[in-house]
This record gives structure tokens, sequence and C-alpha cells, in this order.
């Protein structure tokens, strides 16, 4: 398994090695939403961000992978690396519901006292339909809390999208790619029209053909994500990568990033191509 408390035992370790490393805000339990940078911090951006949704944590594992794998790259481009967008949810998905106080509330809302399957935050909000960018118009929303795909109570309700958004913001980025499992995908579309949307599918497109995935077309009644909010809010490209194929099924464990390892290289060819645009 791999937690938050390795995560920041891996930041301890690779900050010392000359890695920065930081936080960009808080979860609603108060652990801290740590980042990794590489390449240069002036010019052109890419943030890489794992781990939103709570039972995908081996996404978490695969980006700070990244960050070591990479370290010694020269970046025409910075990167930076968000492992666990979703602690809180992380450690609840592998370790239960400990605290008494949380504990009745969590085990209604999750319907039972199993919560590897569990995507959303603390509160039961899937972050990754609490962006504002058609909030609330996705294929299975949900209204109240749940283990995963409700909406929260507004766009942007959770204290780790609002420092997503602000550090997003703040950035800049020229694009930004988020890692989920599973099913071996490339999404990038979100209603973007013309040239936004030709220059998305080519970057879309060759991610795909590197890893030997699928691209997938339209946007297929996705909205909230983060990759939604940045193409809609910001126009920039934005990717969700489903690693692991269909064979495996949740909940997944390390050993199920095995075949994955060409993703480690995605951070260095995006900043690639992205340059030469
Ligand atoms: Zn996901």
């Amino acid at each position: 398994m791999y937690t938050y408390y390795e995560l920041r035992e891996d930041v301890c370790r690779l900050c010392k090695l000359g890695v920065e490393t930081g936080s960009i805000g808080r979860s609603v339990g108060g652990k801290h939403i740590l980042y990794f940078h590489l390449g240069p911090k002036e010019g052109g951006q890419l943030i890489v961000q794992g781990g939103i949704h709570a039972r995908e944590w081996i996404t978490s594992l695969l980006v700070t992978a990244q960050v070591d794998f990479l370290m010694k790259e020269k970046f025409p481009l910075g990167v930076y690396f968000l492992p666990m967008t979703n602690p809180d949810g992380v450690t609840l998905a592998q370790r239960g519901a400990r605290e008494e106080a949380e504990r009745k509330r969590l085990v209604k809302i999750n319907g039972g006292e199993d919560f590897s399957l569990w995507k959303a935050n603390l509160r039961g909000v899937d972050l990754n339909c609490n962006f504002d960018a058609r909030w609330g118009k996705g294929k299975g929303n949900r209204r109240k809390p749940a283990p995963s795909s409700y909406i929260g109570e507004s766009p942007t309700s959770e204290p780790e999208t609002k420092a997503l958004v602000a550090f997003t913001k703040r950035v800049n980025p020229l694009m930004t790619v988020s890692y989920h499992a599973l099913g071996r995908e490339v999404y990038y579309e979100f209603f973007q029209k013309g040239e936004a949307l030709e220059r998305d599918r080519a970057l879309g497109r060759s991610v795909a053909e590197f890893l030997g995935y699928n691209l997938v077309h339209g946007d297929l009644g996705s909205a909230g994500g983060y990759k939604d909010w940045c193409v809609s809010a910001l126009g920039i490209p934005s990717l969700t990568i489903e690693i692991v194929g269909e064979e495996h099924a949740h909940p997944l464990d390390e050993s199920d990033l095995k075949g994955e390892e060409n993703n480690l290289w995605i951070p260095l060819l995006l900043t690639k191509t992205l340059a030469n645009l």
C-alpha cells in the first residue's frame, strides 16, 4: 500500500536530494496536498496530478515514481507533480474509518465497514465532480454524500478542490494531466471546438499511442472534473489517463502497476511536445 505517510517520507527523501517540494493547501481532515517540482521554474509549466479518487491510490504511487524516475532528466519546461490530491479519501480507502468521532457518519454514507471502493473525500464529495465545469450535469451525478459521484453543495465547495483551483490559476500551466484507474484509456474532450479541439486531440493521440491505450472521443457525460475545468475555464489541453487494463478489478494494489512502466516517461514526453508547439 502507498499511504499518505509514505508520500510524506518520499517528500523528505526527495527534498534532501534537491527536489523542490511543498504543499498547495490542506484537505478537510487537515492533511497536506503535497507537490514536487522538476525542471525550470520560469516559463511554461505542466501539472500532473493523481489520487483524486481515493480507491485509485496506485496513481499516487505512479506519480511519485515519475519524480524518482525523471529527477535527473533535463526538462525543457517545468513540471509540478501532485501525487495525492485526496489524501483523506486515500487514507480512508486504505485503512477504513478508524477515528470514533467520524466512524458512524462515514459508515452510514458508505453503507458498510469496507471502504476499499471509496472514491470521495471525507465529506462524501467526489472531488472530480466538484469543479466548476457544467457542475451537476454529469451522467450518474449524485445529490447527497456518497462513496462516489456526489457533486457537493456548490461548485468548488471542498477545500481540496479550492486548493487545486487556486494552485492551477497561480501556476497558469500550459497543460494538465490527471491520473485515474482503470481502463487503459486517454480522455481529452470537453466541449472544446475548432483549433483547441484539434490541438488537444493530437496531444491525446500522442500519449495514447505511446502507451498503447485507447483514445476516447466525446465528452461522454463528464462534468465537474479537473480536466473538464482546465479545458473549459482555462482553455488549455488537459488529459485524463486511465491506467491498468479491464482485466484488473477494484480495489487495485501495487501489483496492478506491472506493465504500466511507460507512464513514467509521460511528463518528460509532454514537456518536450509542448516546448515544440
Ligand atoms: Zn478516477
